[in-house]
């Protein structure tokens, strides 16, 4: 099989999901859409590089959640332009020279099947250029404005189009030639080489191959993944994480640092709040403990934020298609008083965790001054989590 690069556009503002960022970074299923999408790209062989075109000021957005999905190795990010058109020309550009198939891709499209991407590779390196679409199945009317129906439009020939658009690379590169030399604007590439004359086959795809553009969108591509997906695994994890109490150094817990006369001995920044999630998440994920991934020995740890590690523990699960569903934590500690720092903690906390601040709750406990926590020698922490796939 001949190689292929994706172009993945994900340049769009997708300002009719009415959220703040755009539509390819909605989760689904607590995955954005962007990463379900990338997913299915490496899930075929014959696609050797992928090139995401992200909206410029989403660029650095999009780079830190492919590094959180363990992609980033695999993906290019660019910066999109105006059009859809100008983003991927601006990804076409960049395209491998030992890779004569390009397949170009809605980002907002994640059931996208593998086998799907893969008969459409096949067609494009036989006949030029092949899309995926689906025969249209309802009866189409032409509606005047006052919503007066005008007339039935005969339907025998016609067909949606959807993505891949997978395109020999010469020939695409041929067909933006063209149409930058005429001014032509077209809303996808096979309008492109439609507009040269060029050839374009229809590969016959699936219903479900959604472009999530509006929030029902969203909960039908919801409805067709869990139908898809085996059994969900459920993960249960435990930590429990203990540090002394010294003079001269800072409190921090759940990455806040609480004004307090001593504070906790460690080679990070001791955050033992933070220390013990991390271990019940390695544990849900059967990857042993803290000491193993981020070793006390090693100097890239010294005094660093636990936070910090807690997000890449996070990421560690992400890679192995785990999500945190929710963490119970509680902290030993006679002094100082911990609850009205909760809120603050629970958001930090979330925000490493990718979930919403409900998701983590927070509990602090004495010892009534027995034992090495009420002689206020150090502070415990236990943490029990969910992960689910
Ligand atoms: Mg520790």
């Amino acid at each position: 099989m001949q190689k292929a690069t994706a172009i993945i556009a994900a340049g769009g503002a997708g300002l009719r999901m009415g959220t703040s960022t755009p539509k390819q970074f909605s989760e689904l299923l607590g995955v954005p859409i962007l990463i379900h999408t990338i997913r299915a790209f490496r899930q075929v062989p014959a696609i050797t590089a992928i090139i995401v075109v992200a909206p410029a000021q989403h660029r650095a957005l999009t780079c830190a959640l492919l590094a959180r999905y363990q992609l980033a190795d695999h993906c290019t990010v660019i910066s999109g332009g105006k059009l859809r058109q100008d983003s991927v020309r601006i990804g076409l550009a960049l395209v491998p020279e030992d890779s004569p198939l390009v397949a170009v891709h809605d980002g907002a499209r994640p059931l996208i099947d593998p086998a799907d991407i893969q008969r459409c590779l096949e067609a494009a390196a036989d006949k030029g250029a092949a899309i995926l679409g689906v025969p249209v199945k309802d009866t189409l009317k032409t509606v005047a404005a006052d919503t007066t129906i005008r007339h039935t439009v005969e339907r025998e020939s016609l067909w949606q189009a959807q993505t891949p658009q997978v395109v020999q690379t010469d020939l695409l590169k041929k067909a933006f030639a063209r149409a930058d030399q005429d001014s032509f604007v077209g809303t996808d590439e096979a309008a492109l080489l439609e507009h040269g004359g060029w050839p374009v086959m229809m590969v016959e795809g699936s219903e479900t191959n959604l472009k999530i553009t509006r929030p029902d969108d969203l909960r039908m591509a919801e409805a067709i993944l869990m139908q898809k997906q085996p059994a969900r695994q459920m993960r249960i994890g435990h930590g429990f994480d203990a540090h002394r109490l010294v003079p001269g150094r800072p409190l921090i817990l759940g990455g806040l640092e609480i004004p307090h006369v001593l504070g906790l001995l460690g080679h990070s920044d001791a955050d033992v709040l933070s220390h013990a999630l991390c271990d019940a998440i390695l544990g849900a994920c059967g990857e042993g403990d803290i000491g193993r991934h981020f070793p006390d020995s090693d100097q890239r740890y010294k005094g660093i934020s636990s936070i910090k590690l807690l997000a890449q523990v996070i990421g560690l699960a992400a890679a192995r298609h785990l999500r945190l569903v929710n963490a119970d934590i509680t902290v030993v500690a006679e002094q100082p008083k911990l609850a009205p720092h909760f809120p603050a903690m629970r958001k930090i906390i979330a925000e490493a965790c990718l979930v919403e601040p409900a998701a983590i709750n927070l509990k602090a406990s004495t010892t009534e001054k027995m034992g090495y926590t009420g002689r206020e020698e150090g502070i415990s922490a236990h943490a029990v989590v969910l992960l689910t796939g």
